[in-house]
């Protein structure tokens, strides 16, 4: 049986996954409305990503006998100052995601849970990629310097990302 502090945070995480993946569809209704349907499906598939983190969560949890209890979402940012704005924001808020990960895995310490600091090292691993991703994007944003036909290619690219679910089996 889970700890009830280990419990708490987890589902403290599974809130913090969802309001993640509420804020990056604000982002691609964002896209879409500015006419980047490329830009768009990018941020539709991270999106499906962060639904996808908190259902890994939500089964962790109820694998150890745990109770989810899910509460409220709060309320996502929906106006943004163009796309690089949107490319800083993400940045920000996935380093502010892999303190909360850190966070998560002292409680796991502290609660000597070595099966959720197990658990735990996937995000570990998967918050390296996700601020990599983003880094990635922001450099070539700054290198196109809000160029039309960088942008029109970057949106085409982008356009080709497709959503690889991390709780189907292999
Ligand atoms: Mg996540």
């Amino acid at each position: 049986m889970i700890k009830k502090e280990v419990l708490e945070a987890i589902n403290e995480q599974i809130n913090a996954e969802t309001y993640s993946a509420y804020m990056y569809l604000s982002m691609s209704a964002y896209f879409e409305d500015m006419g980047l349907s490329g830009f768009a499906n990018w941020m539709k598939v991270q999106y499906q990503e962060e639904s996808a983190h908190a259902i890994k969560f939500f089964n962790y949890l109820t694998e150890r006998g745990g109770r989810v209890t899910l509460k409220a979402v709060s309320q996502v940012p929906v106006d943004f100052d163009g796309i690089v704005d949107v490319f800083e924001k993400t940045l920000v808020h996935e380093i502010h995601v892999t303190s909360l990960i850190n966070n998560l895995i002292e409680v796991a310490i502290k609660a000597n849970d070595h099966a959720s600091q197990s658990f735990l090292k996937w995000f570990i691993d998967e918050q390296v990629e996700e601020e990599a991703n983003v880094e990635k994007i922001l450099q070539t944003l700054k290198l196109i310097n809000g160029q039309g036909n960088g942008i029109f290619m970057m949106d085409r690219e982008l356009g080709q990302r497709v959503f690889v679910d991390p709780n189907a089996a292999a």
